[in-house]
C-alpha cells in the first residue's frame, strides 16, 4: 500500500498504518500467531492519537528530543500483544500504544517515534546514559529501580505467574515448582523472586523472553516465570503447546521509565497518561492489543506522583 505523506493525510496514514499493523499477516505455521496481532475485520480498531503543538515543558529530556525531532523510546521486541517487532520492523502491542500516546501529548508523531529494542537487564543503564528519552516495556515500578531511574505511572498492574508445557499438569503453581527447571529473564523482577530459596526452583538465566520460550517448549526447562500479561502473549501465540498457570504470585505495576531527575517530564507523562485514560484511548488500545491475548481488561491502578 502506497500512500502520500501530506500534513493533512497525516492523521488518516498513522489510522491505516495502525490498522495494517494490527491485521499483522505475517506467515507462520497454521495456529502460529508471530505478533499475536488481531486479524479479521471485526478486530478491535486502535485509536489514533491527536499529536499536541508547541509542546512546552522544562525538561532536559524533551528539550534534546525536540531539537532533534525524533524521541527515542525504549522497548521490548519480542512480546506478543504488548511490546512486539515483526519481521518488517513493525511494532505493535499495548506498550507500543502507551509509548504513542504519551508521544503524541509531548508533541511527537508516530513517524517522529524511534523504538529502541532495550531488553530487561539494561534497561536503568539505557535509560540513565541517555541512549533512549523514555522507556516503556512491562517495566515494574519499585524502590530499587527508583534508585537509578524515574518513573510515570503506574499505567497497569501484572503479576508473575508461570507459563507451562499445555500437556504438564505437575504445576499448578508457586508452590509446585520445587526441583524443576525454570527460566527467567536477567534484570527482571519474577528472576528475582523465583530464585528464592522457598522456591526450591532450578532456575536458568536468560537475556530474553523468546528464548526461555524456546527452551519451554523444546523441553529444556520446565516452566517460564514472568508477569502474566506477558505470559498470556505466548500462550495465545501457540495455544496448543502452552499455557498460563494463572495464579499470579508478586505485584507489578507497569510504569513509563525515564531520567530519575526529570520531574517535568514525569508529570508530563502522568499528565498523558491521565488523559488518554479519561478520553478514551486507553481502553480502545488494550481492547486491540492486550485484550486479545486472554488479559481482561481491568480500570488502570491510580497514579503515583512523585
Ligand atoms: N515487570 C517485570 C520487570 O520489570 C518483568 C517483565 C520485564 O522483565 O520486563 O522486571
Amino acid at each position: 500500500m502506497k500512500l502520500r505523506r501530506s500534513a493533512a493525510a497525516a492523521a488518516v496514514v498513522f489510522a491505516l498504518t495502525a490498522t495494517a499493523t494490527a491485521c499483522g499477516g505475517e506467515s507462520g505455521t497454521a495456529g502460529d500467531k508471530p505478533g499475536g496481532a488481531p486479524s479479521g475485520k471485526d478486530a478491535p480498531k486502535l485509536p489514533t492519537y491527536t499529536v499536541a503543538k508547541d509542546v512546552k515543558v522544562d525538561s532536559p529530556t524533551l528539550k534534546k528530543a525536540q531539537k532533534r525531532g525524533e524521541i527515542v523510546i525504549g522497548s521490548k521486541a519480542d512480546q506478543p500483544y504488548l511490546g512486539f517487532e515483526d519481521t518488517e520492523g513493525k511494532r505493535s502491542g499495548f506498550d507500543i500504544e502507551i509509548a504513542k500516546m504519551v508521544a503524541a501529548d509531548l508533541g511527537f508523531s508516530p513517524e517522529q517515534i524511534t523504538f529502541k529494542t532495550v531488553d530487561s537487564g539494561v534497561r536503568e543503564t539505557s535509560i540513565s546514559k541517555g541512549q533512549v528519552d523514555i522507556y516503556v516495556g512491562t517495566y515494574s515500578i519499585n524502590d530499587e529501580r527508583k534508585k537509578q531511574v524515574g518513573f510515570a505511572g503506574p499505567y497497569y498492574k501484572a503479576g508473575a505467574d508461570l507459563l507451562v508445557r499445555k500437556d504438564d499438569s505437575s504445576i499448578k503453581g508457586k508452590e509446585s515448582v520445587k526441583g524443576k527447571k525454570v527460566c527467567s529473564i536477567v534484570g527482571s523482577t519474577p528472576l528475582q523472586e523465583i530464585k528464592k530459596p522457598q522456591y526450591g526452583a532450578e532456575v536458568t538465566e536468560l537475556a530474553k523472553y523468546s528464548d526461555c520460550v524456546k527452551q519451554l517448549i523444546d523441553g529444556q526447562v520446565d516452566a517460564v516465570t514472568t508477569d502474566d500479561a506477558i505470559l498470556k502473549g505466548y500462550a495465545a501465540q501457540r495455544p496448543t503447546k502452552l499455557k498460563v498457570v494463572g495464579k499470579p504470585f508478586t505485584e507489578e505495576p507497569y510504569g513509563v521509565g525515564l531520567n530519575k531527575d526529570d520531574k517535568a517530564l514525569r508529570d508530563a507523562i502522568s499528565d498523558a497518561l491521565e488523559a488518554h485514560v479519561k478520553n478514551g484511548d486507553y481502553k480502545k488500545a488494550y481492547d486491540a492489543t492486550l485484550g486479545l491475548s486472554g488479559s481482561k481488561y481491568a480500570e488502570p491502578p491510580a497514579l503515583e506522583r512523585y
